[in-house]
């Protein structure tokens, strides 16, 4: 299995890039923003658990998202491998994400990091919310937030997989093909 941790600050761009990831290598995508979102569609109790911390844009407590990750990889059983994209977010998802690899005798080949300067972010979100419809996409202080919980919460998770020699940053402005030509580089010498 190839299992690949895409990683970013909102707006990064790892939705888009995954999508074209997913096409080249045949991967199955495990967007845990996603997920939530489409348990808040339906009204599910996890939905109306996640929801006060997302429109927040806090995250949601790590319990109930690694359950939510080990529900979906139990339940997909015959696969290529995964794209993580929106987890691991905090260090105690990393290890509990290793723990479930494991338990599928495979690991994780690498984070692939998308960089992007802070005003570009909130810019490319601003816009976003003009159509994505995500409440927090739509107000400063809920971006302001989510990026100050990626700093403070997230940033570490790159180191956890940098001690590991897993750890590769690659330009995340400029066009969506250059920049996939970049992780498929990547992607290629695992
Ligand atoms: P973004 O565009 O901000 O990267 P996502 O679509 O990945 O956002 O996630 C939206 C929201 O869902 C987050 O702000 C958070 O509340 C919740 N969420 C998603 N993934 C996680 C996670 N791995 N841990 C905790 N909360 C999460």
């Amino acid at each position: 299995m190839l299992n690949i941790v895409l990683f970013g600050p909102p707006g990064a761009g790892k939705g888009t890039q995954s999508e074209k990831i997913i096409a080249k290598y045949n991967l199955t995508h495990l967007s845990t923003g996603d997920l939530f979102r489409k348990h808040l569609g339906e009204g599910t109790e996890l939905g109306k658990l996640a929801r006060k911390y997302m429109d927040e844009g806090k995250l949601v407590p790590d319990e109930v998202v690694i359950d939510m990750v080990d529900d979906k990889i139990a339940n997909t059983p015959e696969t290529n491998g995964f794209i993580f994209d929106g987890f691991p977010r905090t260090v105690a998802q990393a290890e509990a994400l290793d723990r479930l690899m494991q338990r599928k005798a495979t690991k994780i080949a690498g984070m692939i990091a998308l960089d992007v300067a802070e005003e570009v972010l909130k810019e490319r979100i601003r816009e976003r919310g003009k159509t994505s419809g995500r409440v927090d996409d739509q107000d400063e202080n809920k971006i302001e937030t989510r990026i100050k919980v990626y700093l403070a919460e997230t940033l570490p998770v790159a180191s956890y997989y940098e001690k590991q020699g897993k750890f590769a940053k690659i330009n995340g402005v400029g066009s969506i093909d250059g920049i996939f030509e970049e992780i498929s580089n990547v992607i290629d010498s695992y």
